[in-house]
């Protein structure tokens, strides 16, 4: 499934015909057909104001079995809103608030901390005036039975969308995602993936499966991936 130049027409019936193939290669059509049904139930665990930003923990559903935590900043001071939105995604290693500073992160949260390698990417963004939701990609084990690593990752970020769509301060015509790394990976996965994403920021990572090969820890590759296409093709 090489991209090859084309008519738009063309083009966009082969990112269709992709995308499906992909998506029963990560395993998640299922979830996809059935989404809607699916409700979020999001908990509030935790809330906070610090600096420019309020910073929310929360749980959701991601399947109808499965909950994940999250994040979610806003800017405190400024116009209500809508707002733009971003999905703020960690490499391996990181967790819920590696993408924020100090400035955010909550200093009793004593099992998560800010990674300086993000650069406090999602403070910025917050205090630049978006909606941020992050929530951990970095696990090496598949949760459900008859589900992928790869998948259950994009899909929790998928899950991510939803949650951001469904917030009255965000303007869902402008939700984008950006990662670096891993998250570099899962921001190229879910820009290409749901067409909800009008920008991608991917980091640290666009490179090609060959060089995926040697070295690199394989968590990125799935049956079926390679006979499909590569990363540029994605
Ligand atoms: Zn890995």
């Amino acid at each position: 499934m090489r991209y090859t130049r084309r008519s738009t027409e063309e083009a966009r019936a082969w990112q269709e015909d992709v995308r499906a193939r992909l998506r029963t290669l990560l395993k998640i059509d299922d979830l996809v057909q059935t989404k809607e049904k699916i409700s979020l139930e999001p908990r509030l665990l935790s809330s906070a104001e610090r600096g420019n930003c309020r910073i929310e923990e929360l749980e959701i559903h991601s399947t109808p079995g499965r909950h994940i935590r999250i994040v979610v900043t806003s800017p405190v001071a400024g116009e209500e809103g809508p707002r733009p939105a971003v999905v703020c995604i960690g490499g391996h290693g990181s967790n819920l608030y590696s993408p924020y500073d100090e400035t955010t992160v909550p200093r009793d949260s004593a099992k998560v901390k800010a990674d300086r390698i993000y650069r406090g990417f999602g403070t910025a963004l917050t205090v630049r005036g978006y909606v941020t939701i992050s929530t951990t990609v970095s696990q090496h084990e598949v949760r459900e039975k008859d589900r992928s690593l790869m998948g259950e990752r994009l899909w929790d970020l998928i899950r991510c969308l939803d949650y951001l769509e469904s917030l009255p301060n965000v303007d869902a015509s402008r939700i984008g995602c950006a990662g670096l790394s891993l998250g570099g990976e899962m921001a190229m996965w879910l820009g290409a993936m749901d067409e909800r994403i009008a920008a991608t920021v991917s980091s640290g990572f666009l490179t090609t499966m060959d060089h995926m090969e040697q070295g690199h820890c394989m968590c990125w590759k799935f049956e079926g991936l390679r006979e499909l296409v590569d990363y540029a093709d994605v």
